[in-house]
């Protein structure tokens, strides 16, 4: 495979961006050698700067949902572009893009845009200590909520902690502010509930968690949560920006059917433009400026184009069948390279959910906490990684993150990606005992 324009593009991208990026994980530094640098993008297809062509699960982290430059976005941009990009005044498209969502979501009654995950779920945050007037917040390790101040902390050692900052750059005095338990643990989530109950303002968590592998939950687990949360006068807050439109229309909401106070989405909403949206019950929304006193913003919050976008690409997702057969394609994928490598790689095992998959290596059957994850077993993974690329088959470029079918993944796709796999595998097998 060649590689030299990318090698030339990120040599010149490191002179312009710290580590040649403009997002850390893009760096390939977990899987080691170089980014790709993508050309362009066509169904479930990529290509990069040296013309090599893959078959695409990284899907720009989960936002496109019906593939690269899907025509039924594209040509609908196109339109609404023509007559200007941004006015900074309200147009119709926003009340359309929230209509088609609020008509077929009954978790929230009332939304507000913004232009990223990281701030509308920064804005959920304010948003919950403005209605509660309380300022601790609670999260879980392993579940991941952006880049704002509050919520870059991980766990100290201890059952229930103030977290240390992942990050520096952040305040000890923020630090306070954030609890931080295991995931699937209800004895720590008591025990934080025992100690601070008066003082936390909401916990926060990604019902299906996504970004620290796939740490699925007991529907069980997070219905304690639900009780615990409602006990003590406190707002949960599910982090739908991967799961909000990919495990169906109404997200982990729906799936599991709980309601929680708010809900904030990212990624597919806005059908590979920046658009990021938390949305609650009428009362609670009434806390965000202009109508309450909880200020949030944005020169280009809801923007037309993005706006159009959304539009364009919920409506495909609202089409009867479209979920199912997602679901459906992901399992041909999973069970496809299971049963073509036929056991002989016992310790790599698929987590999945909907159109969301894992590739673990673990000999445990189930993996619900960051703890159970073994960093050791990246290894396989970065070797399994090579041989993909080498394949045809392009990934997110590390072992702690998901892959995403998409409407424009065909069987002859899926077919390609399980004698990939069945290869790659072989190459595993040759340096280590997976
Ligand atoms: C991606 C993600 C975010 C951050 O969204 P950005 O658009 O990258 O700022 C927040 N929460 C979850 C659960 C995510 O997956």
């Amino acid at each position: 495979m060649k590689r030299e324009k990318s090698a030339e593009l990120f040599e010149r991208a490191k002179s312009c961006f710290p580590g040649g990026v403009n997002s850390p994980v893009r760096a390939f530094r977990s899987v080691g050698g170089t980014p790709l640098f993508i050309e362009k993008g066509k169904g479930s297809h990529i290509w990069d700067a040296d013309g090599n062509e893959f078959i695409d699960y990284c899907c720009s982290w989960g936002p496109l949902i019906l593939g690269h430059a899907s025509d039924k976005v594209l040509s609908a941009v196109e339109k609404t572009m023509r007559n200007g990009t941004s006015f900074g005044a309200p147009t119709r498209l926003e009340n359309e893009l929230a209509g088609l969502i609020l008509a077929n979501n009954k978790y929230i009654e009332k939304l507000r845009f913004v232009s990223s995950g990281t701030e509308a779920v920064m804005s959920a945050i304010r948003l919950a200590r403005g209605y509660t007037g309380r300022s601790k917040i609670l999260k879980f390790e392993g579940c991941y909520h952006g880049h704002s101040d509050s919520l870059l902390v991980k766990a100290g050692s201890g059952l229930v902690t103030f977290g240390n900052t992942s990050s520096a750059g952040v305040p000890e005095s923020f630090v306070k502010e954030t609890i931080v338990v295991s995931l699937n643990n209800k004895q720590a989530l008591e025990e934080a509930f025992a100690q601070f109950h008066q003082q936390i303002a909401c916990v926060i968590i990604e019902p299906i968690p996504a970004n620290n592998g796939l740490l699925l939950q007991d529907k069980e687990y997070l219905q304690s949560l639900r009780d615990i949360c409602t006990k003590n006068g406190t707002l949960l807050i599910f982090d739908e920006v991967i799961s909000g439109f990919r495990i169906g229309f109404t997200g982990a909401a729906g799936y599991y059917n709980i309601q929680p106070d708010i809900i904030t989405y990212g990624k597919i909403i806005g059908g590979g433009f920046p658009v990021g949206a938390y949305g609650a019950a009428k009362e609670i929304m009434s806390c965000i400026s202009p109508e309450g006193g909880v200020y949030q913003a944005g020169t280009l919050s809801g923007n037309p184009v993005a706006m159009t976008a959304g539009i364009a690409q919920l409506s495909e997702c609202l089409k009867s069948g479209f979920y199912n057969a997602l679901e459906e394609k992901t399992k041909q994928l999973t069970t496809g390279i299971l049963k073509q490598t036929s056991g002989k790689f016992p310790l790599m095992k698929f987590f999945s959910v909907g159109s969301i998959f894992w590739i673990a290596f673990t000999n445990k059957e189930k993996i619900a906490s960051a703890e159970d994850i073994d960093p050791g077993s990246m290894n396989y993974f970065r070797s399994l990684y090579a041989g993909l690329l080498e394949q045809g088959v392009y990934l997110g470029p590390s072992g702690y993150e998901v892959g995403f079918m998409s409407e424009a993944h065909t069987a002859e796709d899926i077919q390609l990606t399980v004698s990939a796999f069945a290869k790659a595998l072989e190459q595993v097998a040759e340096t280590t005992n997976v």
